[in-house]
C-alpha cells in the first residue's frame, strides 16, 4: 500500500487522514509491529495487526568484492523464499540492483535466473525493503535503482508499478524517476502499457542478438514477440515518452559476436533514439556460454560506432562474487541439495 492507499483504508474505517502519516513515520523508522505505535488509538492498532503484515527481508548472506567494494546480499523473505540484490558505487553515488520475482519464467538459456524456474511474484514492499535493509545494513543512501535483479518486471507489472510510486513518496526512500532503469526481455503488451503511465523513468531492453534465429535460440520470449514487433514497440515508447531507450547486449563468444552481427544490429536500430550497452556475457556454473575476447568487443564496438549507433561496453564491477543475478541462489540451492543428498 502507497500512503494514499493507506488514507483511503483510513477513511473507510472512520479514521482521519493523518493516521496515515503516522503509521509510515513508524515504518520509516523501522517499527512493524503495529502493536507497537503508541501514538495510535489502541483499537486501530488491533484492526491494523489484523488487516496487514509488514513484509521484511533480511540479510541470508552478504558478499563484499576486494576488488570494487561491490556489495551482493543474498535477501530471506518472509516465507523463506530468497532473491539477490546488488548494490554498486559509482562517481554519482550508490546504485542499487533489485529482483522483482523470485526466479523467472522466461528461461533465457544464458542466464543464472531461468535456469531454477519461476516461484513467485514479489509485492510493492519486498521491492522497497531490499532497498531499506541495504541502506540500512551498508550506512549509505541509494540514490539510483536498476530493476535487473532476479525476475521479468513486466510480468509482474502491477506491483512493479506500485513500487515506483512508492520511491516518491513524501517521507519514503525519496529516489527520483530519472534515477531509475527498468529491463526487460521484451514483454509486448507490458511496454505498450508502461509508455502511458507517465513514469519518466529508462528502458532497458534485453535484446542480446541481432535476428530473430538466434533470439529466438537464446530468448524463448521471442518466439512470442519477435524482434520488428518489440522494436515497434520500443520506436512507439520513444515517440510517446521523448526518452531514450538502452538496448542491452550480453556479448557471448561464436553465438551473437560477428561483426556481421553488429551490421545487422546496426541496421536495425538505424535512426532510433537510442544507445546499446555491450556486456561481456557473465560465465553460469552448469552452461558453456564464453564472453567474447576484448579484442572482438572492440571491432563489434567499432562497426555500431562507424554507423553512427551510440554504444558502451558495461564495466564490469563485483567479478570476485558472483555479482550478477541468479549466481548468489543457485549456489545456495545446490549447497543445500547436496547437504540433504547426505546419509
Ligand atoms: N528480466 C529482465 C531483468 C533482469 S535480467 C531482463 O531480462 O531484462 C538483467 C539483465 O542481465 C538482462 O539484460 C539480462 O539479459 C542480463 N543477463 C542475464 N544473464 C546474464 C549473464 N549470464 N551475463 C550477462 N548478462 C546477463
Ligand atoms: Fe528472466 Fe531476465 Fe533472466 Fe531472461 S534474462 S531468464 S527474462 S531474469
Amino acid at each position: 500500500m502507497n500512503v494514499d492507499d493507506l488514507r483511503a483504508w483510513l477513511a473507510s474505517n472512520g479514521q482521519p487522514s493523518f493516521r496515515a502519516q503516522q503509521i509510515r513515520q513508524w515504518l520509516d523508522d523501522g517499527v512493524t509491529d503495529f502493536k507497537q505505535m503508541t501514538n495510535l488509538p489502541k483499537d486501530l492498532r488491533a484492526r491494523l495487526a489484523s488487516a496487514f503484515t509488514v513484509p521484511s527481508v533480511s540479510i541470508e548472506r552478504k558478499l563484499v568484492s576486494a576488488i570494487d567494494g561491490t556489495i551482493k546480499y543474498l535477501y530471506r523473505l518472509d516465507d523463506g523464499e530468497t532473491v539477490e540484490s546488488v548494490l554498486m558505487q559509482y562517481k554519482h553515488g550508490w546504485s542499487q540492483c533489485l529482483s522483482t520475482q523470485v526466479g523467472c519464467k522466461m528461461g533465457c538459456t544464458f542466464c543464472a535466473t531461468g535456469m531454477g524456474g519461476f516461484i513467485r511474484d514479489l509485492s510493492a514492499a519486498e521491492m522497497l525493503a531490499q532497498i531499506e535493509t541495504a541502506q540500512k545494513d551498508a550506512n549509505v543512501r541509494v540514490s539510483s535503482v536498476v530493476l535487473m535483479g532476479m525476475g521479468e518486471p513486466l510480468d509482474n507489472y502491477d506491483n512493479v508499478v506500485q513500487f515506483l510510486r512508492m520511491l516518491g513518496e513524501e517521507g519514503g526512500v525519496r529516489i527520483g524517476m530519472r534515477h531509475i532503469s527498468l529491463s526487460t526481455c521484451g514483454v509486448v503488451p507490458g511496454i505498450r502499457r508502461l509508455m502511458k503511465e507517465q513514469i519518466p523513468l529508462t528502458l532497458s531492453i534485453s535484446l542480446h542478438a541481432p535476428n530473430d534465429a538466434i533470439r529466438s535460440r537464446t530468448m524463448p520470449i521471442n518466439r512470442r514477440w519477435p524482434i520488428e514487433e518489440l522494436l515497434d514497440a520500443c520506436r512507439d515508447y520513444i515517440e510517446a515518452t521523448g526518452r531514450r531507450i538502452s538496448f542491452e547486449y550480453a556479448m557471448i563468444e561464436g553465438v551473437n559476436d560477428a561483426d556481421e552481427h553488429a551490421q545487422e544490429l546496426a541496421d536495425r536500430l538505424q535512426g532510433m533514439l537510442c544507445h546499446v550497452n555491450l556486456i561481456p556475457v557473465n560465465a553460469v556454473e552448469g552452461k558453456a556460454q564464453r564472453r567474447s575476447s576484448r579484442l572482438r568487443i572492440r571491432s563489434f564496438v567499432e562497426v555500431l560506432e562507424k554507423r553512427g549507433i551510440n554504444v558502451t561496453v558495461r564495466r564490469t564491477l563485483g567479478a570476485d562474487i558472483n555479482a550478477s543475478c541468479g549466481q548468489l541462489r543457485r549456489q545456495k540451492d545446490q549447497l543445500t541439495k547436496r547437504k540433504e543428498a547426505l546419509p
